[in-house]
């Protein structure tokens, strides 16, 4: 019961950020796109707090910018933080940051289906063919290359589509990321499970602050607080795996005990009820993130965000990776389908700058683990980058390790275990003189870990807002490419 195959030039397994960000950055060079979704939007998704590369950076890029601003998420200035040593919160604002000036040092907190909805209902408007409640179940592929997928449409009926380029943003529940290859690394380090819900209000923080994510350290593990609307917060508890949390025996309860067991969380929730609005009455769990793809690509074939690779979400990073990824894909792809460019050569720039950008926030977020301090506590014990076992810095080496980045390529795992505690050490010396409110110099940014890790994401917003970097960019790596004038394709450096 096949019908005839469809050809396009691109399809697009996911609606989420990285495929609509994926699908529209190629529709914007006037190809041929469809995109495949499974589910009927607006859908529940978690992964709320946003940072400024994705609002400023992207989305301007992709042409929602305006469109995302008039949505009326909450402002996010920044983060604030009961970790590590100093018992008090303290912050970080991206306003700090000492080389972009003030309208772009802000991000959103926002409610997904309506933030997804918006990317995804921009790609149809820049003409990408989006096809909801259709579910891929494999792809089309001969020993050269992929060349299109399988897909069940709305009425159960079974379709195929080719094209020159699939690209999975199908999530960490892909069913097709292993068509590229390669294996799935879960990290041993950030195994820790998700359980969280949502709060009918809840006390803001200090303006201007109150659009804050707060992040805050207990015994068992820390807990997300993210002012989503007056009127609705998303709480969430990340403990460890293998704790006995009870989290699987009853979601519900262990999420009201592990959000009593955090004082500092417990008080901002004082005498506020959970929500009863659907989809945010229900307590939800995660589990088995952070892992990465040892190949993020065959030819015809990519794959972009959670699909690809998740890192823990203490900072945010999820959407941003997500998005960074898919726009890097797309400048690959552009690439490929106007042929300037070997194709082996384009593909190789997405994955090295992708693994790249992964690598550093992965290390990052080691160190700022690392930094809080709880002798007592069976989590945070396991959390110090001197107890990294031998097959976590291996997974480490393979993954940052091969890049030639300077100061990211070691020799051996003795090497990788003091790079990560030297990070480790600096980041906590540099929250140490933290002031604890805004308008002083950010002292984050003389640790070389926290400048390394924000800075794809500061040049994305340069280049979203000016229409390129402030200095001129200079590729990642010797022979590599670097991003044209209107950030949607490759372009030989020299
Ligand atoms: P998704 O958003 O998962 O989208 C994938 C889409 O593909 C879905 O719509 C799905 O229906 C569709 N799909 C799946 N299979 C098929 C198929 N076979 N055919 C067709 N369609 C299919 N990130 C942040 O930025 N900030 C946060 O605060 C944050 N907090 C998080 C907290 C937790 C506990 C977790 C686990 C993650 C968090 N994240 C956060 C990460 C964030 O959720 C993800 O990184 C982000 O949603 C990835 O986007 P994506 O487009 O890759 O995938």
């Amino acid at each position: 019961k096949t019908v005839t195959a469809e050809d396009f030039d691109v399809i697009v397994v996911g609606g989420g950020p990285a495929g609509a960000t994926a699908a529209t950055a190629v529709a914007l060079r006037g190809h041929r796109v469809l995109l495949l979704e499974q589910q009927t939007f607006p859908r529940y998704q978690i992964g709320e707090s946003l940072l400024p590369s994705t609002v400023h950076g992207v989305c301007r890029i992709l042409g929602v910018e305006d469109e995302v601003a008039r949505a009326g998420f909450k402002v996010k200035r920044g983060g604030t933080f009961r970790w590590g040593r100093n018992r008090d919160p303290w912050q970080f604002s991206f306003a700090l940051s000492p080389r972009l000036a003030d309208p772009s040092s802000f991000a959103y907190q926002v409610e997904r289906s309506t933030f997804d909805a918006i990317l995804l209902d921009n790609a149809r408007r820049v003409g990408v063919d989006v096809r909801e409640n259709c579910r891929v179940m494999g792809v089309l592929a001969d020993e050269e290359r992929v060349r299109g997928v399988r897909w069940t449409g709305p009425g159960g009926e079974d379709r195929e589509a080719r094209a020159r380029y699939v690209v999975d943003a199908s999530g960490n529940g892909s069913r097709i990321h292993g068509e590229v290859g390669g294996s799935r690394t879960y990290s041993d380090f950030f195994r820790n499970i998700a359980v969280f819900g949502y709060f009918a209000g809840g006390e803001r923080l200090p303006e201007p602050n109150d659009g804050n994510i707060f992040c805050a350290a207990f015994e068992e593990g820390w807990i997300w607080y993210i002012p989503l609307r007056d009127d609705l917060t998303s709480v969430g508890a990340v403990v460890s795996r293998e704790a006995p949390a009870g989290i699987q025996r009853d979601p519900v309860a262990a999420w009201r005990r592990l959000v009593d067991a955090c004082p500092e969380v417990r008080e901002l929730l004082r005498g506020v009820a959970q929500s009863t609005e659907a989809p945010y009455d229900q307590v939800r769990v995660r589990r088995d993130w952070s892992y990465w793809k040892s190949t993020l690509w065959r030819p015809g074939m990519v794959l972009v965000g959670d699909a690809a690779c998740f890192v823990d979400p203490v900072l945010s990073s999820g959407v941003h990776l997500a998005t960074y990824g898919a726009l890097l894909a797309a400048r690959s792809i552009n690439g490929g389908l106007s042929g300037t460019l070997d194709e082996a050569r384009l593909f190789d720039e997405f994955e090295v700058r992708y693994r790249h950008e992964y690598g550093l926030f992965y290390e990052f977020l080691a160190s700022f683990y690392d930094m809080h301090q709880d002798e007592r506590s069976y989590f945070w014990k396991a959390r110090k980058v001197t107890n990294v076992g031998a097959t976590e810095l291996e997974a480490f080496v393979e993954l940052v390790g091969g890049l030639a980045s300077g100061d990211t390529a070691f020799d051996g795992l003795e090497e990788a275990g003091t790079h990560l505690a030297k990070a480790a050490t600096e980041l906590d010396e540099a929250v140490g003189r933290l002031p604890d409110s805004d308008g002083l110099r950010n002292p984050l940014y003389e640790s070389a870990g926290f400048r390394h890790t924000f800075q794809e994401g500061t040049i994305l917003q340069e280049r979203g807002l000016l229409g390129g970097p402030l200095e001129a960019e200079t590729p990642l790596r010797p022979g590599g490419l670097i991003a044209s004038e209107d950030g949607l394709t490759w372009l030989d450096a020299n």
